[in-house]
């Protein structure tokens, strides 16, 4: 048997011309994310659908649920345009949804009918339906205000029938916006950022900074798998691990401890863009929000941002810790985020660390201290590993 789903898209409508590569992107990121055989999706006046083997159908839930671009879905039944079996399959989907019900039910149902072959109109459809559902169930009540359960019938190529919507994540799909490199650290708000932006349609790389052995293998451990969480839901991606232990201790010889952590910040930034440049990704993506932490005030921010002339997004800048925690939650990071180990900003960072630097000071400082090279080496040396949006990450690197 058969199962079939019908997605809703929002967003994707309102894209005009651009609607077609909108819509191609969507179906190849679903296709992707459901990692299974014997699937097909479909594009059909607007409308998506998934058919796919029934013992498939869990994948294909899971899939939905983290595809960017869909504003909901349901798991449909797919019959013949004729009244009989409408009705037949209209009961059967009441007795699957409440198999054991005493108590009262309100319901409504909600026809459409793109076949205007089709003899009843939706509103005659709709009458047929209530009243034989109320004839055969005596908990259901009709309510069309407010009623808690929707049966929804669709009357296109064929009969459409079912219960009830899933949400979806909303957004737009993955690539549609371009590439962004997430500089990823294994703490609570970059992957809440990195999931963001992901939402906005930026297919994502990863890139962290690895100090070991000041930051462990478990932390290394950590962004791997931060980095699969986030890869199912942004079609999966590369993770670059930098190893930037001898910058760090450069850094650390020239420079005054209330300095280090600023320089280190735009020393990372200034790797991202080379990564971001070797994967054509047009912008870095960080976790900072205003006055966390003294690297993130209005100075520091703008310092370390002029590092590159790419776009930094930050789409955390105006939230506050409860919000990214929940979000973290949500997107299920929060628990390997705060494992703990420490990461290297802990471990180097100053007591005191400069609140308010003068840009222009500390260029000259950059000057002065002369790294590129090593931030090129250090680049150089990065490990790459590839994520996969179902198998997850794989040990070798490329
Ligand atoms: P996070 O929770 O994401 O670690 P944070 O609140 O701890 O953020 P910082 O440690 O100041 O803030 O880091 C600010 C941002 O800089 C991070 O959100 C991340 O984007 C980037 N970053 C910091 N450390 C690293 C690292 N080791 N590797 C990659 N990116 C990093
Ligand atoms: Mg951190």
């Amino acid at each position: 048997m058969q199962a079939i789903y019908l997605i809703r898209v929002g967003e994707l409508a309102l894209k005009g011309d651009n609607r077609s590569f909108f819509e191609k992107k969507l179906k190849q990121n679903i296709r992707k994310n459901l990692g299974v055989k014997g699937c097909r999706v479909l594009n059909r006046q607007g409308r998506f659908y998934v058919e796919a083997p029934e013992e498939h159908a869990p994948q294909v839930e899971r899939a939905l649920a983290h595809t960017f671009g869909i504003v909901s879905y349901s798991r449909a039944s797919r019959v013949q345009k004729d009244m009989q079996v409408i009705r037949r399959t209209a009961m059967k989907l009441i007795q699957e949804l409440y198999p054991q019900r005493q108590e009262p039910l309100s319901f409504k149902i909600e026809a459409r009918r793109t076949d205007k072959s089709f003899p009843l109109n939706s509103y005659q459809i709709a009458c047929d339906l209530g009243d034989l559902l109320r004839e055969e169930f005596s908990f259901l009540r009709v309510d069309v205000h407010r009623p808690e359960l929707k049966i929804f019938i669709e009357i296109r190529e064929e009969a459409f029938l079912y219960g009830g919507l899933k949400a979806g994540l909303g957004g737009l799909p993955v690539g549609s916006a371009g590439r962004g490199m997430l500089m990823l650290s294994g703490g609570i708000d970059s992957p809440v950022a990195g999931y963001m932006m992901a939402k906005r349609g930026l297919k994502l790389d990863f890139i962290y900074f690895h100090t070991y052995p000041y930051t462990s293998e478990e932390a290394l451990d950590k962004v791997k798998h931060l980095s699969e969480i986030l890869g199912t839901y942004c079609n999966g991606g590369t993770l670059f691990v930098v190893p930037f232990t001898e910058v760090q201790l450069e850094i650390n010889r020239k420079v005054k401890p209330e300095e280090i952590t600023l320089v280190m910040r735009a020393a990372m930034v200034k790797i991202a863009a080379m990564a971001a440049e070797s994967r054509g990704a047009g912008a870095l993506i960080t976790g900072e929000a205003l006055s966390q932490v003294a690297s993130q005030t209005i100075q520091s921010i703008s310092f370390t941002g002029s590092a590159t002339e790419l776009p930094i997004f930050r789409p955390l800048i105006g939230l506050d810790k409860e919000e990214i925690i929940r979000l973290a939650r949500e997107i299920e990071t929060f628990e390997t985020s705060i494992l703990p180990y420490d990461d290297c900003c802990t471990i180097f960072s100053s007591e005191h660390p400069l609140l308010r630097p003068d840009r222009r000071y500390m260029w000259k400082l950059w000057e002065e201290i002369g790294i590129e090279e090593l931030l090129a080496e250090a680049f150089h040396k990065s490990q790459g590993f590839y994520v996969d949006p179902i198998e997850g990450i794989s040990e070798h690197s490329s």
